[in-house]
Parts: C-alpha cells; structure tokens; sequence
C-alpha cells in the first residue's frame, strides 16, 4: 500500500526560526533595541504555565526580548486592562500576547479588545479578524498561518483545490477558512452540526482537521493522495498503564496509508505554532520601529 509523505513541520519551524533570528539580529542594529514581546499569564494552568514558558524561551532563542506577566489567578479584570494599556503604551514592547485560557470570571472578549491591534501578535482582535476576512494586511493567527505555511510548502499553488477545514474556532477553524478561500481554494467548513462528514472529508485534496476529539478523522475518510494537516493536541491513556501520550484529530496510522501527506502528532503543527508567533512579534518590530522588513 501507498504510504503518505511526512510533512515535517518541527525542520521547517526551525528553518524558519533561523530566519526570524538573522532579521531579529538586522533589527536590532537598525533600532538600537531588540524587538520585545510580552506575554501576559493570568493563573496557574499548568498548560498555559508551559505554553508560557516555551515562547518565553522561544523568543529569547530568536534575540528577541521577553517580557513575561505571571498574574494571580484572582487578578481583576480592571488590573488586567490597566496592565494590558501599560503594555500598548510602551515603545519596548512591539507584540502582547494574553496566554488563554483566561479564568472564568474574566471577559475574553473585552480583554483581547484592549490590545492594541498593531500588537496583537496573536491575529484574535475583531480588526485584525476584520482585516482578515476582507483581504487587507493585519496579524494572522498563528496556527492557522503555520498550516498554510506548510500546505503552500507541500504544493505550491493551492487554487482551485477543495479543502475542508473541520471545526470552526476563531483561533484556528475560521481563519484557516480564511486564509485557504484567499488562496482560491473551494473551502468547507465542517463542524459538530456537519451532515455525513466522513462524505465531506472524502471529497478534500486538503483536511484540516482542528476538532479536539482523539483520532476522529479516519483513514477511508481521506481521498487517496490528499494532503492532511492535523491540528489536534490530545492526551490519551498509553497501552502502560498510568502513562500517557499525545494524539491528532485523525487516524494517523489509517491516514496515512491513503493521503498524499500528513503532519505527525507530535511534530507537526505544533512546532509551527510558536515560530509563527515570533515571525509576528518581528513584523510588529518593524511596522512599531518604521522601519520598512527585508524582502
Ligand atoms: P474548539 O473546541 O474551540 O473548536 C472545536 C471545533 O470542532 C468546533 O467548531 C466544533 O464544532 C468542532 N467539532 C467538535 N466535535 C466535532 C465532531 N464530532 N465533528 C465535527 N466537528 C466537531 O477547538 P480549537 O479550534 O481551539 O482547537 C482544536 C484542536 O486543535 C484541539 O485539539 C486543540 O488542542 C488543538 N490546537 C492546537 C494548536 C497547535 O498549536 N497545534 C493550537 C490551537 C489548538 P461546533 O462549533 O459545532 O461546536
């Protein structure tokens, strides 16, 4: 039987990392600073506690400042607007980045709305939604922006192609949506309310599976030779009893007997995540610095 092609999305996130820290390096010769981004933490999540940390650690890699805000998980939300509006004010800081979750007695919504749009690294503000949806240059979201990334790695021009994005969040399923319908792809967002998905799914030269539900997408759902990204991060029990490990949204081992390609779980989008996330921080440096990006 056919196998897929492994799309290594860990080699190309370091590659391009490598090229986030030679222009962090010209940056940083032409402002006289580094280019700075702020991580904002409300809470003790152990996820978001690692999450944290590894853009922290990313970010200084790449010769960029980091500028790390771990709040009390019973911080109020006026402190965490007042912080937010210090954070836009200062000139060190070129990206703002609220780690979320955020604890349930905080407003999402009315927190993100508070970062300045010219520092929201993370693309979630309505105007850079906005931005999205109608064509013009803002910050896209990380992960949505690294699958495409890697799509247009694996084939080059995707007009005209059919892609089928499963799920519909605004961090990923939406702006995936968005980024592929302006690649001219003939885009389908499926969701929980999709009629015969797995009839959708066999229809896709591209699967975008950003689901949240362990292996969902299987192998004789895939058309032969298609291109699956998968998005999904989710823990299960290990066959050794107390351990555990991570899996995608799809059947990879079914998968991968049928598509074209597919990204592993882990190393794959994951990694694309972070460098995308500091490829914003730097185009923020430099739009803040007016300083016009090296071609
Ligand atoms: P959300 O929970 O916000 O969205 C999940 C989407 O999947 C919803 O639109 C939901 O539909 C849809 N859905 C749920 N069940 C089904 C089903 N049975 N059939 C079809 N659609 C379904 O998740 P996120 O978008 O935030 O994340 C998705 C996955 O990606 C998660 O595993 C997450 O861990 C991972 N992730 C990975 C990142 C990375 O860096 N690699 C970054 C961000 C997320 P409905 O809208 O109808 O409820």
């Amino acid at each position: 039987p056919a196998v897929a092609d492994l799309i290594d999305g860990k080699a190309f996130a370091a590659g391009l990392r490598g090229r986030i820290a030679t222009l962090a390096g010209e940056f940083e010769a032409r402002a006289g600073r580094k280019a700075g981004l702020a991580v904002v933490l409300v809470g003790m999540d152990p996820a978001s506690q690692v999450y944290v940390r590894s853009k922290g650690k990313a970010t200084v890699e790449a010769g960029m400042a980091s500028f790390e805000h771990k709040l009390e998980a019973d911080t109020s939300e006026a402190d965490l607007l007042a912080l937010i509006e210090t954070l836009n004010a200062d000139p060190a800081v070129d990206g703002i980045l609220v780690q979320l979750p955020l604890p349930a007695h905080l407003d999402e919504q009315k927190v993100i709305a508070t970062i300045s749009p010219d520092k929201d690294v993370d693309g979630f503000h309505v105007i850079n939604a906005g931005r999205l949806s109608v064509g013009q240059p803002g910050f896209v979201p990380c992960t949505p922006l690294g699958c495409l990334m890697l799509l247009k790695d694996r084939l080059g021009n995707l007009s005209g192609l059919d892609a089928v994005v499963i799920g519909r969040s605004n961090i990923v399923g939406k702006p995936m949506a968005q980024l592929l319908l302006a690649e001219s792809c003939t885009v389908t967002v499926a969701h929980s309310r999709t009629r015969n998905l797995p009839e959708v799914v066999r229809r896709a030269d591209i699967v975008v599976a950003a689901v949240g539900r362990p292996e969902l997408v299987k192998g004789d759902w895939i058309k032969p030779g298609a291109t699956v990204i998968d998005v999904g991060i989710n823990r299960v029990d290990a066959a050794e009893p107390g351990k555990t490990r991570l899996v995608g949204d799809v059947d990879f081992a079914g998968a991968k007997a049928v598509a074209g390609a597919i990204t592993p779980v882990p190393g794959g989008v994951g990694p694309m995540t972070i460098a995308v996330l500091l490829r914003n921080a730097l185009v923020a440096a430099y739009a803040n610095a007016g300083i016009d990006l090296p071609a």
